[in-house]
């Protein structure tokens, strides 16, 4: 094994989801930089890794980097594992990878599962493009006006999301980019009650506060990426919407059509405007 500090990928809930060459690495380095030591060792004993551990956050003081370096400087290997997944994706190490590179040493990805990529490659939402949001904040205001910064995205756009939260985070989501966007709730990957629930996010809404049991465990959140102004709104809407911007200004029109099926005023009224619909004054 080349000596080197190891980013290693553990699984997501299946313990089985870990690669050969991680359990080679975990057994071989010399160290283990943990999230939480306490947590991997239910990993690493299921594995016969026997290797020593540390404990490692972005916020841990100098000791902890010191370690690690004079691991790294005597020759040795050190690899940083988390909770679960991939370190550095809403995880710890961010700090430590830029520490060791600045001293010259090689940082060696060893991938494995990863929440996000998990839950995107069974959406069934695009997969071309798509923009990792990670948690979003946790004060409703900052919350709305991050969700409003991106409602005009058009990637993909995937959210990790605690548990307690996730029924007011698709109400706000439905409210910044409207009742009809589709949307992807993937709770438990790779556990026993493992859900991928597809629809709008007025039907998601619905879903969660239906069963309680919706609001449990890990979870995923996407939202499909914004699509042209027609396709979004759907044909009978969006005839509709032109049909009323003959008889009324563009602007009452779009507040009419929005109030009635929670779509954004000011998007349909743009739409209207890119159409350039004869009516009344505008
Ligand atoms: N580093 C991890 C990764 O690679 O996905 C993510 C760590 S982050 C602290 C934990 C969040 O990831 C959870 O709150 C949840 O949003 C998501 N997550 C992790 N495991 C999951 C699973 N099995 N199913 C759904 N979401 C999961």
């Amino acid at each position: 094994m080349d000596s080197g500090f190891y980013i290693v990928a553990t699984p997501i809930g299946n313990l089985r989801d870990m690669s050969y060459r991680a359990v080679d690495i975990l057994q071989g380095v010399d160290l283990i930089a943990a999230e939480d030591t306490r947590h991997s060792q239910r990993l690493l004993q299921h594995y016969t890794i026997t290797t020593p551990t540390l404990a490692y956050h972005d916020h841990s003081d100098e000791r902890a980097l010191i370690k690690i370096e004079n691991c790294l400087a005597s020759g040795g290997s050190v690899a940083l594992v988390s909770d679960a997944g991939t370190p550095l994706i809403s995880d710890p190490g961010y700090r430590l990878v830029r520490f060791v590179q600045e001293r010259g040493y090689a940082v060696r990805p060893v991938p494995g599962a990863c929440a996000a990529i998990a839950a995107l490659s069974v959406s069934g939402l695009a997969t071309d493009r798509f923009m990792f949001e990670g948690f979003l904040p946790v004060k409703p205001g900052t919350r709305s006006n991050r969700l409003e910064s991106l409602a005009g995205e058009t990637a993909t756009l995937i959210f990790y999301e605690a548990p307690h939260r996730v029924r007011d985070c698709l109400e706000a989501m439905r409210n910044a980019f409207g009742s009809e966007r589709e949307a992807v709730l993937a709770r438990e990957i790779t556990k026993t009650f493992e859900t991928v629930k597809r629809g709008s996010l007025a039907e998601l809404v619905g879903f969660v506060g239906a069963d309680d049991n919706q609001q449990r465990g890990e979870i995923v959140i996407l939202v499909a990426g914004k699509r042209g102004g027609e396709q979004e709104m759907g044909e009978r809407t969006s005839a509709l919407l032109r049909r009323l911007a003959q008889e009324l200004p563009a602007k009452r029109a779009a507040a009419i059509v929005a109030e009635h099926t929670g779509l954004r005023k000011k998007e349909l009224y743009r739409y209207l405007l890119s159409l350039k619909v004869d009516g009344p004054s505008k």
